[in-house]
């Protein structure tokens, strides 16, 4: 049996009392990419947020190496996010005052597992070698994008969830920064929850949901 890394049970979440997910459900093994697609409004974000134990559900389990994140304090949600998972937005959200060889390191200095041997193949690997001492301001769109992914990855995480992570890049900067992503997390064994609304890039993942009216529907 594969190795269930995250296991969304049954969530719901509304806002002001308007449902956003009514009752979700999705698991996701190790080594699983899976491309989360729906309309904009559809509750995308809202999902990859709870997964992230950025927020917390009304009801429902984000169980994460089978522990329910969802019922941790705000402490205990943080230290499990630090430890086991990477976040890439659309915004790319680099540090403006750090140099590019510490945001790579950033994340992975603060889980307590920085390993530089490793930020430097991260770095190689993305094409970063040269920017290192660069500023996130004195980079392209998918300059900042790879420091993102590069960031992320550095502390070995895993699970990776990425929210829309190439919907600021124009098509071919997306598609190569997507196939490096996706080199990347099957090298390190990870497994990638990734937003997209393209069906395009939806099925360069290894499975697709699909999100309408607050539910899960067949992609
Ligand atoms: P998507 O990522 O699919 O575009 P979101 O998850 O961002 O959708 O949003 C789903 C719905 O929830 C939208 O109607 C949005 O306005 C609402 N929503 C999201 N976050 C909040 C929030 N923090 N407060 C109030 N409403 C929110
Ligand atoms: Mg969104």
């Amino acid at each position: 049996m594969k190795d269930t890394l995250l296991d969304l049970q049954d969530i719901q979440k509304s806002y002001d009392a308007t449902p956003v997910l009514a009752g979700v459900s999705v698991t996701l093994s190790a080594g699983e990419t899976l491309a989360l697609t729906g309309e904009s409004g559809s509750g995308k974000s809202t999902l990859l947020h709870l997964a992230g134990g950025l927020d917390q559900p009304d009801a429902g389990r984000v169980l994460l190496h089978g522990q329910d994140i969802g019922q941790m304090d705000d402490t205990a949600r943080a230290e499990a996010r630090r430890l086991h998972i990477g976040l890439i937005f659309q915004q790319f959200n680099l540090v403006p005052s750090l140099t590019v060889g510490s945001n790579i390191a950033l994340q992975a200095r603060l889980a307590g597992r920085h390993d530089a041997a490793f930020c430097t193949t991260l770095g190689h690997r993305l094409g970063l070698s040269d920017l290192t001492t660069r500023y996130p301001e004195q980079l392209s769109g998918g300059q900042q994008q790879r420091v993102a992914i590069a960031r992320a990855l550095a502390p070995k995480p895993a699970l990776i969830l990425a929210d829309e992570p190439t919907g600021n890049l124009d098509e071919d900067t997306g598609d190569a920064v997507l196939s490096l992503l996706l080199d990347l997390v099957s090298e390190t064994g990870a497994g990638l929850l990734m937003v997209t609304h393209s069906p395009r890039l939806a099925g360069r993942l290894s499975r697709r949901i699909h999100l309408s009216r607050g539910a899960l529907a067949a992609a």
